[in-house]
């Protein structure tokens, strides 16, 4: 069987980004795009630097996972596993998904909060709305065959560099994948960084998709890729 015939996703993929119209026409999109970026980020003049990672003083409580409940000690797990995630979101959980698929079985997510979900597990907005309806790309639900009753919606962080996800091997660690740093649209690139990411441990290189761009290199070159898409 050919490489093709195997991954019927790669036929589809490049159907879906073919050309059909001249190059003015995305231009002209993407200059859109970045006009509606700008007065969003312009909207507040501090910028990047309203943003920090510093959690003391006030912020100190961010720390604690208020949904965990009491901690009962226990012994350290100590085992040898074929892929160790730290952390539990979105992105560990599509990646593991697919790695499943493949047939690795001996899988490990280390996640500090008391359960998995990420970012959906920590932020939990009572009534909160939704600006993008979320059950038309949250990842997994045909498989799992659950419909949620509500959408999401609210603010998100941002990565400061360039608003860009930061995928593949880490340059010094080679057996160190990253898949992090995702801005306001994490759960709707996370389907493809999990099948990025899997085909990554599995094959050894991208295959459906080259995410390249987005590598841990751009971060130390300082070379941003700005993405344009920030709501
Ligand atoms: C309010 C809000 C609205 C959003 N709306 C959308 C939307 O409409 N569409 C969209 O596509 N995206 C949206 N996003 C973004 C999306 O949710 C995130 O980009 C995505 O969930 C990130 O997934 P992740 O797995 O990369 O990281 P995270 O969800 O941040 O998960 C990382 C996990 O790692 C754990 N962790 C970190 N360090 C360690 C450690 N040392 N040891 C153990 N565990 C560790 C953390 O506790 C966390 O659970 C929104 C985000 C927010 C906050």
């Amino acid at each position: 069987m050919s490489d093709a015939d195997e991954r019927p996703q790669a036929a589809i993929i490049n159907w879906l980004t073919e050309s059909k119209r001249p190059q003015e026409y995305y231009e002209a999109i993407k200059e859109k795009f970045a006009e509606e970026r700008d007065l969003r980020l312009k909207y507040r003049p501090e910028g990047t630097s309203q943003y920090t990672s510093d959690l003391d003083g006030e912020f100190a409580r961010y720390e604690i996972d208020p949904y965990g409940g009491e901690i009962t000690p226990r012994e350290p797990i100590n085992d040898t596993v074929e892929c160790l995630f730290i952390g539990g979101g979105f992105s560990a959980l599509l990646t593991s998904a697919r790695l499943r698929e493949y047939g690795v079985e001996s899988i490990r997510i280390v996640e500090r909060g008391a359960d998995v979900g990420g970012t959906w597990y920590w932020n939990r907005y009572p009534g909160a709305a939704c600006d993008v309806v979320a059950y038309d790309y949250l990842p997994l639900l045909d498989e799992t065959g659950y419909v949620p009753l509500r959408a999401w919606a609210g603010y998100y962080e941002h990565n400061t560099l360039d608003q860009n996800g930061i995928v593949g091997r880490h340059p010094a660690l080679d057996n160190l994948i990253v898949a992090n740093g995702f801005s306001g649209h994490g759960i709707q690139q996370s389907p493809a960084v999990g099948r990025a990411v899997a085909e990554l441990i599995v094959h050894g290189a991208y295959r459906s998709l080259d995410l390249t761009p987005l590598g841990v290199a751009r971060i130390l070159a300082n070379a941003p890729l700005r993405e344009l898409n920030v709501v």
